[in-house]
């Protein structure tokens, strides 16, 4: 297909994670938009595929959108990606697909990897209902935000970073002591390692652990435990 864009998923660690889709899209695309030409360069070369990178991040979107919608509108295509897993998802892509489908260029999706989804299906939580919210806001609105949370009556996935996921674990030991939390870490790769407790009984368990690497939280819906 012609003028379109593919929104295609990337492993989240493991590179045998891409899916054949993905590996012929992107040999087909007539150019890559991707998050990070380095990080990208490296998931390609392993690949052995050799195509034109064109950075598209927050800091540059404003003037790169209009260029990449241009070549498709001209005749190419083009495949999004992003650092790892799914472009979008806590990362770049909503703005350029927002202004492609406005132009009435189609989008595709070609789906693989999230950690997200990935934490959810080993988390043993229900998966009928659950709220995704990305990265919780680092300073101001996110005592709010947990507050908030400690109502919510779905799965709840978080994403946290290396340097705050002790201080999100001691977070949730305040605002929600009885829940079951899932930690996932690194998942897909080497040091793979999924961590299941209250948050009282993680906050001191982690102590002993290794607190390096990317991590995904699922957390279990209000007054689950009493259910089950
Ligand atoms: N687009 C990605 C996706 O589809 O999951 C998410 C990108 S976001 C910038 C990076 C965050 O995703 C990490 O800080 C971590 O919370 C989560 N993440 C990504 N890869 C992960 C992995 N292999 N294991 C655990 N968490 C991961």
């Amino acid at each position: 297909m012609a003028n379109t864009l593919y929104v295609v998923s990337t492993p989240i660690g493991n590179l045998k994670d891409i899916t054949l889709r993905a590996i012929e899209t992107l040999k087909a695309a007539g150019f890559i938009a991707c998050e990070d030409t380095r990080n990208s360069s490296i998931l390609l070369n392993h690949l052995e595929i050799k195509k034109e990178l064109i950075s598209l991040n927050a800091a540059n979107e404003s003037s790169k959108i209009p260029y990449v919608i241009k070549r498709i509108l001209n005749g190419e295509d083009c495949a999004l990606i992003s650092d790892a897993g799914t472009p979008g998802i806590s990362d770049p892509g909503t703005r350029l697909i927002s202004a492609t489908l406005k132009e009435g260029i189609s989008v595709v999706p070609v789906p693989g990897a999230t950690a997200a989804i990935a934490a959810l299906t080993v988390s043993g939580l229900p998966t009928d209902s659950f709220v995704f919210e990305g990265f919780l806001p680092q300073k101001k609105g996110r005592q709010k935000k947990l507050y908030q949370l400690s109502a919510e009556e779905r799965t709840i996935i978080i994403y946290e970073s290396t340097y705050r996921i002790e201080k999100l674990i001691n977070e949730l030991s305040e605002y929600m002591p009885d829940r079951l939390i899932v930690v996932c870490r690194e998942l897909t790769k080497k040091f793979e390692e999924v961590w299941r407790g209250t948050p009282l009984n993680l906050k001191d368990e982690i102590k002993s652990k290794t607190i390096k690497g990317e991590f995904v939280v699922v957390i279990s819906p209000k007054e689950w435990e009493e259910r089950n």
